[in-house]
C-alpha cells in the first residue's frame, strides 16, 4: 500500500454543532494525519464549481446552498491508502446506510447534511486539494 493524500471537508452541519474536534479524532485514531487544514466560508461560485459533476442532479441547488450556509473546514489527510481509508471512516452517503462507528452514522443529520466530504479517487483527490490549497500550505 502506498502513502496517499486525500481531500476532506468538514461540512457546515458539523461546524455548526462544534464537531470539528470529534471528527478530527476519528481521522487520527484511524491513522490518518491532518497535514493541512483551514476553516473557510465557501462562496457560491466555489461550491458550484466543486460540485460541478452533480450539476444536472435534482439536489444540486440545495447542496450548493447547504455548503455555503456556514463555515467549512477543508483538509488534506495523509496515510496508507488514504483515499479508500477515509471513505471507510466516513461511511455511506446516506447515514441511514452507514456502518456503525463511521462519522456519518454517528454525526450526520441527513443524506445532504452528512457532515463530511472525502475524495472518491486519487485522481480527484489531487484536483480537489489543488482547488483549495497551495503546495506551501501542506506540511507532511
Ligand atoms: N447529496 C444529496 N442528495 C443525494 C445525494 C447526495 O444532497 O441524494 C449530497 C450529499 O451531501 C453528498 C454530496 O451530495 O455528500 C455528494 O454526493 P456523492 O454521491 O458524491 O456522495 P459522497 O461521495 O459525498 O458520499
Amino acid at each position: 500500500m502506498a502513502v496517499e493524500q486525500t481531500f476532506s471537508i468538514i461540512k457546515p452541519d458539523a461546524t455548526r454543532r462544534n464537531l470539528t474536534g470529534k471528527i478530527n479524532a476519528k481521522f487520527e485514531e484511524a491513522g490518518l494525519r491532518i497535514v493541512a487544514q483551514k476553516r473557510i466560508q465557501m462562496t457560491k461560485q466555489q461550491a458550484e464549481k466543486f460540485y460541478e459533476v452533480h450539476a444536472a442532479r435534482p439536489f444540486y441547488g440545495d447542496l450548493v446552498s447547504f455548503m455555503t450556509s456556514g463555515p467549512v473546514v477543508v483538509q488534506v489527510l495523509e496515510g496508507e491508502n488514504a483515499v479508500a481509508r477515509n471513505r471507510e471512516i466516513m461511511g455511506a452517503t446516506n447515514p441511514a446506510n452507514a456502518d456503525a462507528g463511521t462519522i456519518r452514522k454517528e454525526f450526520a443529520e441527513s443524506i445532504e447534511a452528512n457532515s463530511v466530504h472525502g475524495s472518491d479517487s486519487l485522481e480527484n483527490a489531487k484536483i480537489e486539494i489543488a482547488y483549495f490549497f497551495a503546495g506551501t500550505e501542506i506540511v507532511g
